[in-house]
């Protein structure tokens, strides 16, 4: 059964951090989620005051928070002495666990910055797990041509072309995410499994798409929520199109978020706040 669009979370404009300016669909207003996933942001200027400022030092607690760079280059760094580049095509797949305070700063003062970060909640047993991050190159993504003249890079879960299976580099994650990148020139069509027991979305970043059977036209920067069904198909405008596509398990508990803390009760994020005003975070 194809998955028709349940939902349109339109993204926002808005601004973090330091005064970066992006676009917030989940986790936006009314801090409109879809479980597993607690929040997706879309940077992308060419103007360097909308991003120089960067995200100094802050904290996280309960979730893992993943970056995508479509163009440009920010440095990661966090107290427990990790450094790493983000680049062009490049992830980091950060794990916040029981405590993180990361900074995530641009090192260009010109050109483009674009990119995704999606947090994605851990559940109950592994909230307070240690911090770990794994950074991506661009090389490690694999990146499979379509016959119709489209692509495809595989981030996270399986992409299963001619009956057999592509892994992308981020496995192991309880949630079982899937995460794919796809590009289609004019006119093509996409179908891709998606089991029914995921929760899945798809971003418009470029281009015009419709979805579904039949087919409706969606907007871009706005976060597509598809409803039942274990097929995925698409099919690009006349411009083409370029858009991300990612499901993952629900974990059905409950949430209590305060900003960078994703907890299940109101008391865990006392916890936090108190953990990190003490210093805790930073002694492990
Ligand atoms: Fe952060």
């Amino acid at each position: 059964m194809i998955r028709n669009i349940q939902t349109i979370i339109p993204g926002i404009a808005t601004s973090d951090g330091a005064g970066v300016k992006l676009r917030r669909s989940l986790g936006g207003q009314n801090q409109v989620r879809l479980d597993p996933f607690l929040m997706l942001d879309e940077f992308s200027s060419n103007d360097p005051n909308d991003y120089v400022a960067g995200f100094p030092a802050h904290p996280h607690r309960g979730f893992e928070t993943v970056t995508y760079m479509l163009e440009g280059h920010m440095l990661h760094e966090d107290h427990l002495g990790n450094q790493g580049h983000l680049k062009t095509g490049g992830v980091q797949w950060m794990t916040a666990g029981r405590g993180i305070i990361h900074s995530e700063m641009p090192q260009q003062v010109s050109g483009a910055m674009r990119g995704f970060q999606l947090w994605i909640n851990l559940p109950a047993k592994e909230k307070m797990k240690a911090a770990g991050y794994k950074d991506i190159q661009v090389d490690e993504i694999p990146k499979l041509a379509l016959e119709n003249g489209g692509a495809v890079k595989v981030i996270a879960g399986a992409f299963i072309q001619n009956g057999k299976d592509v892994q992308g580099p981020i496995q192991g994650i309880t949630t079982s995410p899937l995460f794919l990148d796809v590009h289609l020139p004019s006119g093509a069509e996409f179908e891709h499994r998606i089991p029914k027991e995921l929760n899945a979305f798809v971003y418009v970043y470029e281009g015009e798409l419709e979805i579904g059977a039949p087919s409706r036209s969606v907007p871009k920067q706005a976060a597509i929520v598809l409803g039942d069904g274990d097929r995925f198909k698409a099919k690009a405008g006349s411009v083409g199109a370029q858009f991300i596509v990612l499901a993952a398990l629900p974990l059905h508990e409950p949430i209590v978020q305060y900003g960078p803390f994703v907890m299940n009760t109101r008391a865990e994020i006392e916890q936090a706040i108190d953990d990190y005003q003490n210093n805790r975070f930073v002694v492990s």
